[in-house]
């Protein structure tokens, strides 16, 4: 029997209240790979007094000595990325590739923010009244409440306690049910960096009873999210009632455009990097593929070609490219978008299938897939995936694309591939999307805003945009 793991609260590992556990499981073999303690809006509470407490000490810190904890976070995630990619690797199923990758990314937040902490300015305003002074600080929020996905497991969270951390609030996080592992690891680095215990508190447990937790106490002054546009729209009306602030990572359904002067090399390369990172399991994951009418066979050939040579497997094994889907209903998901494409009309060119030869039986794997002829009925043209499919849609002009490619109420990401300096520009002004890539398919970057327009979500995260979410401004008057 594996070791029973436990969630961290007041600076001390702690079973849940319910004494409830949970399994996790490894999507590439199906086998149990960890056992967590499972609370509810109880440990949630206790989670949340710990970090109030705290806030009264943590916030009055200067920001050298704040910046001093995050810095060692940085050294002991960076020393620590073998391991810490291999749990999220088993949790998740992710290449090791990839989530050696994560932990870095998830190192460079720690160390960012371990900067930027330094950098939250005021201002003077000039005043028009003679005998007065305009002063603006910027304050810490308060206590944090953040919930994590579990498609980006570390780096997820650092995006967020990192930025709250240095601006002086304190922190309570859910991680997402499949994927605690890693979050627990973190933690354990967490105590190691020496943050005084409620500073930064992990609760694992019932998603609905701990975001009902989160939403409706008063001590938390803001609520994080990264996940679904679902439950994002749930916690900001539940955040309404104590008008709690809230930054909103949610869905995606990225259009990738490429134009007949485009580079299909490099076109292809960006859009497997943007469509079958994570197996398909991103944000900012190409959805929708829109290829100028007279390069859709030379395009489509290409990708093909890729494909036949992209190694599908076990996250571990070094030489995988495309690993399994996270769980079986994120594998029927895919199934049934596929399915659905072809019931419709679509042409499936590659792929298509489960796999289930040999090791493949044991996890949730698909075939990388390319369908052609997708239209807007389908599920596919509409629906987040969430895996391996690139959906073929043919386009003339530009002026079209735009049209087709904004048609939705997601507002994440966007891709486009042309050689026309011009266009470049006019198309990353048209496209109404947070973050548009231009000969670009993997545009995020530590330092850069990340956010979505529309119902993809609120606020950003990334860089110094993401500070000012975790700071109120407030106007100091002086009379003379
Ligand atoms: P999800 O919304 O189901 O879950 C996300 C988190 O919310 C998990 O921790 C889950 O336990 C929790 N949750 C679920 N129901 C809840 C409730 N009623 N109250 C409180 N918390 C609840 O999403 P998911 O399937 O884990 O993640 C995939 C989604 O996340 C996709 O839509 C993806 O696009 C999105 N995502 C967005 C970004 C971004 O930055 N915009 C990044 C990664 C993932």
């Amino acid at each position: 029997m594996a070791e029973l793991k436990k969630m961290y609260i007041n600076g001390e590992w702690v079973e849940a209240e319910g004494g409830d556990k949970l399994e996790v499981i490894n999507p590439s073999t199906g086998e149990t790979v960890g056992i967590v303690t499972f609370g509810d809006s109880r440990d949630a509470q206790k989670a949340i007094d710990a970090a109030d407490v705290a806030f009264k000490s943590w916030s009055k810190l200067t920001a050298r000595e704040r910046s001093k904890y995050l810095y060692n976070l940085y050294e002991l995630v960076r020393n620590d990325r073998d391991q810490l990619a291999g749990i999220v690797s088993a949790e998740m199923g992710k290449p090791l590739r990839e989530a050696k990758g994560e932990v870095l990314g998830t190192a460079d937040n720690f160390m960012w923010y371990a900067e930027e902490a330094k950098r939250v300015y005021g201002e003077t305003v000039p005043s028009s009244v003679p005998n007065k002074r305009i002063m603006v600080n910027k304050q810490p929020v308060g206590v944090v409440a953040a919930i994590t996905p579990w498609n980006f497991p570390v780096n997820m969270v650092a995006r967020k306690i990192a930025p709250a951390l240095a601006a002086g609030c304190t922190v309570v996080l859910k991680p997402a049910e499949s994927t605690p592992l890693s979050a627990i690891r973190l933690f354990e680095l967490i105590e190691q960096a020496g943050f005084p215990k409620g500073v930064v508190n992990l609760v694992i447990g019932e998603p609905e009873s701990v975001g009902q937790e989160f939403t409706g106490n008063k001590k938390v002054r803001k609520v994080g999210f990264t996940g679904s546009t679902r439950v994002g729209k749930l916690l900001m009306e539940a955040a309404a009632k104590t008008v709690k602030r809230v930054s909103l990572e949610l869905g995606g359904h990225a259009p990738f455009i490429v134009f007949e002067d485009a580079d299909l090399d490099a076109a292809v390369a960006g859009l497997f990097e943007s469509k079958f990172r994570n197996t398909g399991q991103q944000c900012i994951c190409t959805n929708r593929l829109y290829v100028q009418e007279s390069i859709v066979s030379a395009f489509t050939e290409k990708l093909v070609e890729r494909l036949k040579n992209a190694k599908v497997g076990d996250g571990r094994d070094k030489a995988t490219e495309i690993g399994p889907l996270v769980n079986e209903r994120g594998l029927q998901k895919v199934l049934d978008h596929i399915d659905d494409a072809k019931k419709k009309g679509g042409k499936i060119v590659f792929g298509g299938n489960r796999l289930t030869d040999g090791e493949y039986g044991k996890g949730f794997f698909c075939e990388p897939t390319v369908v052609l002829d997708v239209t807007k009925e389908m599920k596919i043209y509409n629906e987040e995936t969430f895996g391996p499919v690139v959906p073929v849609v043919a386009f003339r002009e530009e002026a079209e694309v735009i049209e087709l490619a904004n048609d939705t109420d997601y507002g994440l990401a966007a891709y486009v591939y042309t050689k026309d300096n011009s266009r470049c520009f006019r198309m990353s002004e048209a496209l109404e999307y947070g973050i548009v890539g231009i000969n670009d398919g993997a545009p995020t970057q530590t330092q850069a805003p990340f956010g979505g327009f529309k119902e993809s979500g609120i606020g950003r995260e990334g860089g110094r945009y993401a500070m000012e979410e975790f700071l109120e401004t407030k106007f100091v008057s002086f009379q003379i």
